[in-house]
């Protein structure tokens, strides 16, 4: 499903009117992309300076191991507008986004991948969306064949139960590929989540959104850092902070089993009375002890799921360490807990 609301035709013109130089950040998180990357700085330089914006493009290298760090500076020292923060190792791509979006300072942020799977090109139609006064303006898939069958499976099934249990409803083949405003970034930098689920949090955050089809490139390279057991894992981390449904689920069964039982209690009671006491039995004990004891270890499996994470976010540790900084500036103080979504900042230079 898309989701798009259309704006009232004076609003848009307004906002025409106003957008003649909004600035422009390209985020792009990178880990070990280094045989790629001249030829995507190539196709971003020509598309950005093609739409005419001031622009910065910031790599966020996420603890990569190869030239890629060296490469960066290099691209930094030819033209200064390509940046780079490094992290002092690999922290995933969700957080390396979330570190972009803190250091990014254009009117407008594009985040997008590192492996020419997002086409710059497409960026002109993002931008043409934002300047008809979108907010977020998100690259929507066409269709998944360059996944592998298993991973779509998975990915439906995912977002079927996704959407059933949050009431977060993610628009169908959206992405990180997207282009969100300056109240969307100012919104999202209020976050504070260690395990994040950006696709959940873009949909939560609200704000008028629109898609604009793309269709997905293959890698320029190598190939994709997800791995079934890194999936299931981002899936679970998506799941569980969005709903705490599964918590919930074991008072409702217990009640349930708990009326059932005393049901039986009461036949056998009358039954013992009417017709004395007969033994045979054996094989439904044994059945509903194990079986309950099961019941009783999920149940406190999924307390301890939601139980590690409180503890991961309550000790409060960085969401990420930067090692080094390429022509980028510390990121504005952290912004206050309730959204100043929109306010002016310093211009591209
Ligand atoms: N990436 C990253 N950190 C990671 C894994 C990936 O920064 O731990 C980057 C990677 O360099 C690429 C982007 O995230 O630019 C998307 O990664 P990938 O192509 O592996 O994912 P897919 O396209 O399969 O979703
Ligand atoms: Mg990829």
């Amino acid at each position: 499903m898309t989701i798009s609301r259309e704006l009232p035709a004076p609003a848009a013109a307004l906002e025409n009117a106003r957008t003649g130089q909004r600035s422009l950040s390209v985020v792009i998180p990178i880990l070990n992309e280094a045989r790629g990357i001249e030829t995507l700085v190539e196709r971003l330089r020509q598309a950005l300076e093609k739409i005419g914006r001031p622009f910065e493009v910031i790599f966020i290298d996420d603890g990569s191991i190869d030239a890629t760090l060296a490469l960066l500076k290099r691209i930094h020292g030819a033209d200064p507008r390509f940046k780079a923060v490094s992290f002092s190792r690999n922290f995933g791509k969700e957080i390396a986004v979330a570190a972009g979006l803190k250091y990014a300072s254009g009117d407008g942020v594009v985040i997008m991948d590192g492996d020419m799977q997002h086409p710059p090109a497409v960026i002109a139609e993002f931008v043409a969306k934002w300047d008809e006064g979108y907010e977020i303006v998100y690259g929507q898939r066409r269709d998944r064949h360059t996944d592998p069958a298993m991973q779509r499976v998975f990915s439906r099934v995912f977002y079927r139960v996704f959407q059933k249990l949050s009431g977060t409803e993610l628009p169908d083949g959206a992405g990180d590929f997207r282009l969100l405003d300056r109240k969307a970034v100012d919104a999202l930098n209020t976050i504070g989540e260690r395990s994040r689920f950006n696709k959940g949090l873009y949909a939560w955050i609200g704000f008028k959104t629109v898609g604009v089809p793309f269709d997905v490139a293959p890698r320029l390279d190598g190939h994709s850092r997800w791995q079934p057991r890194r999936l299931l894992r981002f899936a679970l981390d998506g799941l569980a902070s969005f709903t705490t449904l599964p918590l919930r689920v074991w008072s409702y069964l217990g009640l349930v089993v708990s009326a059932f039982a005393f049901f039986y209690a009461v036949v056998f009671t009358v039954k013992t009375l009417l017709w004395g006491v007969d033994l045979p039995g054996f094989p439904t004990l044994i059945v509903s002890v194990m079986f309950f004891a099961g019941v009783q270890l999920i149940s406190l499996g999924v307390m301890g799921e939601y139980l590690g994470r409180v503890y991961e976010e309550v000790k409060g540790r960085p969401l990420f360490i930067v090692g080094e900084r390429v022509g980028v500036a510390l990121p504005q103080a952290e912004p206050a807990k309730h959204c100043a979504c929109g306010e002016p900042r310093s211009p591209i230079p």
